[in-house]
């Protein structure tokens, strides 16, 4: 499996000589499997990995993006994900709302004039919303093509081939964010962005949902010391800070931990120097690049 990043980069994107190697575009992490594309966010990374999806040979029609949240950053790139414009795709969102009507609205809002030229009625491709509760995982059958949504508690995962699934946390202001975890032919990947680790990383809720995971992709977005700093007070915006993130995947065994959601002043030369403290400690860890192919 390839987990494909598209977009590191939290808050908004940036350009210029400085974000070249981890690149400039707002969070979006896509992997393909036989039946489905995956896609983790829909900031303007998820352009790039559409121009991807489009080009792929294999010619996959289903394409499932989940939402941590509804911030611009993780939801701007939708308005230009190439496939909406193509006509012969299906494309799944799941994300917060009420329901998954209210959630299709909210989603319109994004395409509507005179913010947007086109109306979501008027894009040629499907557009679907699922909203999956806490107790729920949506099961796909790669071999059929087919997905549904189970009851955690009721219904066995064993008839599906893979499963995503959600948790809710509330540390991110103000509605809180969904943190997802694909199951994949006995490999486990957490995608885990704009989470503010309480207990200065010691947070039991998201150590059971990274135990021993292969791939987990967390906001890191401050330094300590951007964290700590006094003057420049960030503690309660919803992200966690380096050591939180490190002694969280010491403890939980993570094989591949990207550090991700980069604040925007994180230039290659500080990211550098970062990513080479996480392969000090160890050497499947890193920052994640946007545009970077984490083979598992
Ligand atoms: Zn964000
Ligand atoms: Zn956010």
């Amino acid at each position: 499996m390839e987990v494909m990043i598209f977009g590191a980069r939290g808050s908004h994107c940036v350009s210029g000589q400085e974000f070249v190697k981890y690149g400039g575009l707002t969070t979006c992490v896509a992997i393909k499997t036989k039946k489905f594309w995956i896609v983790f966010d829909a900031g303007m990374g998820l352009v790039e990995a559409g121009k991807r999806i489009v080009a792929d040979p294999d010619n996959i029609t289903d394409i499932f993006i989940f939402l941590s949240h509804l911030h611009n950053d993780h939801i701007e790139g939708i308005n230009f994900f190439p496939p909406l414009y193509m006509g012969n795709f299906n494309i799944h969102i799941s994300g917060f709302g009420e329901s998954s009507q209210v959630l299709l609205e909210r989603i319109s809002t994004t395409f509507s004039p005179p913010y947007f030229p086109l109306a979501l009625g008027e894009l040629k491709s499907q557009l679907e919303t699922t909203v999956i509760g806490e107790d729920e995982v949506i099961v796909f059958d790669d071999d059929e093509g087919s997905w549904v949504l189970r009851n955690v508690f009721r219904d066995p995962f064993a008839k599906g081939h893979f499963s995503v699934s959600n948790w809710y946390h509330p540390s991110h202001p103000r509605d809180g964010v969904l943190l997802f975890k694909l199951n994949y032919g006995g490999k486990v990947v957490i995608f885990a962005t704009d989470v503010e680790l309480y207990g200065a990383g010691q947070d039991r809720r998201v150590e059971r949902l990274c135990q021993d995971a292969d791939v987990v992709i967390m906001d890191a977005t401050y330094t300590d010391e951007q964290y700590f700093n006094p003057d420049y007070v960030v503690q309660g915006y919803g992200h966690s800070f380096h050591s939180a993130v490190i002694g969280l995947a010491e403890r939980c065994n993570v094989k591949h931990l990207r550090f991700h959601h980069h604040d925007p002043t994180a230039t290659d030369d500080h990211l550098d120097q970062v990513d080479a403290k996480l392969k000090a400690l160890h050497p499947e860890w890193g920052v994640a690049k946007g545009n970077e192919i984490i083979e598992i």
